[in-house]
């Protein structure tokens, strides 16, 4: 399992909705929605963690 950035939900890697790979880490979302507010602004989620 891995934690979406942007919601903080645990996802599933094999049931992820949508992945992205930023500064060579792969993130997993649980929508793409997700994906995209992520995508908008990575460094935003990222700081969170
Ligand atoms: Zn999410």
């Amino acid at each position: 399992m891995s934690k979406d950035p942007v919601c903080e939900m645990m996802v599933d890697e094999k049931r992820a909705a949508a992945t992205a790979v930023y500064q060579g880490v792969t993130y997993y979302f649980c929508a793409v929605g997700c994906k995209r507010a992520f995508e908008q602004s990575p460094e935003k989620y990222i700081s969170k963690q």
